[in-house]
């Protein structure tokens, strides 16, 4: 798999998610293109041949547009647009940015209805920009590779979203267990569901997007928690990624995330996963405990 950078641009955002697992650090506000274009050239040192741009939200940067040419200028091969997709919504928006360079559209769409992505997103008339959005660069021809964050509030709608997204014509489209830092860390109650209430609604989403012949996937999930969809494990595609942008540079996210982010337990030695699985993510088992992880003896 090839190797690629997330180069985080900054914290600020115009949505204010409930569940945003950057919380406070909001307040860091956006950093300066000078620094993002040395890190895009080191990234290019270390041999990356994509980059993904993050945030806070990347497009409401007035230099978006510079920093695609960069990137493009450089050579790298794709260039990820990882977005809440607001300001796609205008059509000239998005011709510009796949001008600019952007090769790959990656929108966040976390309902099937208004009253739910707005709900999550706290910020109203965000649905309808998302799905325009989706329509504009359907157009323009690049790949749409959407991320759903699985909640308390949505994970019963789960194959509803995966039927809109199905409608959109998305390529590929992923649900990813929430992640309880920052905002989701606060609201957790509110918004961290149990993982064996989420999965049989997670299967069914996975299973309508592979019955429309869609690249799907979940992330954060375990195989105890896959069962039947033990391939669609987004763990299992994520190529090797270098973080650059959060203060400390990161060299091989799949490690940091095994070793800092996510938990084992016990039990998970007597699993046949138990050498690729990384487990839940470790807030998770710090409030619900590991009883819902149980080792898979055979296949
Ligand atoms: S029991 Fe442990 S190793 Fe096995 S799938 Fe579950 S979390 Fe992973």
């Amino acid at each position: 798999m090839s190797k690629r950078v997330d180069i985080k641009t900054g914290f600020l955002c115009n949505n204010n998610c409930l569940f945003c697992v950057q919380g406070a650090n909001k307040n860091k506000g956006n950093r300066q293109k000078e620094d993002i274009f040395i890190d895009l050239k080191k990234a290019k040192e270390t041999g990356c041949i994509g980059v993904v741009f993050t945030g806070g939200e990347v497009s409401i940067r007035n230099d978006l547009f510079d920093l695609l040419n960069y990137a493009k200028k450089l050579n790298f091969v794709t260039i990820q647009v990882q977005t809440n997709a607001r300001r796609f919504y205008y059509k000239e928006f998005c011709e510009k940015a796949v001008e600019a360079g952007m090769t790959e559209f990656a929108p966040a769409l976390h309902g099937h209805t208004p009253e739910l992505h707005e709900y999550l997103t706290r910020s109203k008339g965000s649905f309808n920009q998302v799905v325009q959005a989706i329509k504009n660069i359907k157009l323009l021809n690049i790949p749409i590779v959407t991320n759903t964050v699985v909640l308390k509030p949505n994970f019963r709608f789960i194959p509803q979203i995966a039927k809109l997204l199905i409608s959109l014509d998305v390529d590929q489209f992923q649900f990813a267990y929430v992640h309880a830092m920052g905002n989701a860390h606060e609201n957790f109650d509110n918004m961290v569901p149990r993982v064996s209430l989420a999965a049989p609604y997670i299967h069914k989403g996975l299973q309508l997007g592979i019955d429309a012949g869609k690249k799907v996937m979940a992330e954060a999930m375990p195989y105890c928690v896959m069962k039947g969809y033990e391939n669609y494990v987004s763990e299992l595609y994520i190529p090797e990624t270098e973080i650059r942008g959060t203060g400390k540079y990161t060299p091989n996210f799949t490690l940091t995330r095994k070793n800092e982010g996510k938990i084992k337990f016990s039990q998970c030695k007597e699993c046949i996963y138990d050498s690729i699985c990384e487990g839940p993510w470790k807030e998770y088992s710090e409030k619900y405990g590991s009883d819902e992880f149980r080792p898979i003896k055979s296949k």
